[in-house]
């Protein structure tokens, strides 16, 4: 009876639990708009395209589009992306995609702050469509979706650093060209083969243009990677920067605290991807209790079989966050968005609606 009834009360606080994460209106820095892709979208498209996938079964397709657990091999993920991409084959489907996206965010997560980023070399390659057309169409979808709803969306346009640096100063000039619609640039993929260092004159163009600055840094190999794309980049967020908080000497979050820079952090997806062993490992904790700025984010949502809700309650279940932490890591979340700062004041105010 005693055993049965401890059972029961911690069912009843889970679901507490649960149900108050999902209420909890939340804002979103870190999300891939090719992370966002849903399987039976994957397979309408693929029929409406005439394209080949490997099952038009989706509980099947899933197996091979969703990683249920921590990955075996790279190769086993990228395969998943490149599913995902095959989807973005007309801008009719990068209307569809983008507006899944938000409705998943907006009714599922309760997210009322989105930042949507996705790499138009890497989401449009082989497709034959135009990019500014592509982001065009974007945010005519978003347009309409923030119509008539409490919700607030912007586009970052990410360079892939494994496409080369050719690729990349295309996406920066791209950037630039639209530095008047889309709210920040982000430098994602392979640290370790191109280091940030090679994007100093890059991020000058930026910084030049006023355009806002977060890129990927330290999700794997070493807390110096940090310190380079702090001291070559200067930007004002940090995607995941897993691997600061192995610096022996603690300068590196000295540094992001100095600097005011907000820490992106994808747990759930960090230990898919093997950056953290264990979630009980990650740094989520650690950097709050350092006073560093934290948001929690979701990465690739579909892709990585995620949302914001999961992330929050592994948040509290694994990593050891009281609820007054993830309310602040949602403060700087807001506080950190590249929104323009009217945007923001009305963001805020959905947040303390009464849902
Ligand atoms: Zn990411």
């Amino acid at each position: 009876m005693g055993a049965s009834s401890v059972l029961y009360n911690s069912i009843v606080t889970m679901t507490g639990l649960k149900d108050a994460i999902k209420k909890m209106p939340k804002a979103e820095l870190h999300r891939h708009l090719e992370g966002c892709v849903r399987v039976p979208t994957i397979i309408d498209l693929a029929r409406r395209h005439g394209l080949k996938l490997p099952t038009f079964d989706a509980t099947e397709l899933a197996k091979s589009a969703k990683l249920s657990g921590p990955m075996g091999s790279l190769a086993e993920v990228l395969g998943m992306f490149e599913l995902a991409q095959s989807a973005f084959v007309s801008y009719e489907a990068v209307e569809r995609i983008t507006f899944e996206a938000m409705e998943d965010a907006f009714a599922k997560e309760t997210i009322r702050l989105l930042e949507l980023r996705y790499s138009p070399d890497f989401m449009l390659k082989g497709k034959g469509l135009d990019w500014q057309k592509a982001l065009d169409v974007m945010l005519g979808a978003i347009r309409d979706f923030q119509r008539n709803r409490p919700f607030f969306c912007g586009v970052i346009v990410i360079a892939s650093r494994s496409y080369g640096m050719e690729s990349a100063l295309k996406t920066v000039d791209f950037a630039v060209k639209n530095k008047s619609r889309v709210i920040g640039f982000d430098f994602a993929d392979d640290e370790i083969n191109y280091p940030s260092s090679l994007y100093a004159g890059a991020a000058k163009k930026l910084h030049g243009a006023g355009i806002a600055l977060t890129v990927h840094s330290g999700e794997e190999g070493e807390y110096t990677q940090v310190l380079d794309t702090i001291t070559y980049l200067n930007p004002r967020r940090i995607g995941h920067g897993v691997k600061s908080v192995e610096d022996p000497s603690g300068r590196t979050l000295e540094l992001i605290k100095e600097k005011k820079i907000t820490i992106e952090t994808n747990p759930w997806s960090n230990y898919l991807t093997r950056a953290v062993e264990r979630l009980e490992d990650h740094p989520l904790k650690k950097f709050i209790t350092a006073g560093v700025s934290v948001s929690v984010s979701a990465d690739d949502p579909q892709i990585l079989d995620t949302d914001l809700n999961k992330e929050y309650l592994l948040a509290v279940e694994k990593i050891g966050l009281s609820m007054d932490d993830l309310a602040y890591a949602n403060r700087c979340a807001l506080a950190a968005s590249f929104l323009p700062p009217e945007i923001k004041q009305e963001a805020a105010k959905a947040f303390r609606a009464k849902m």
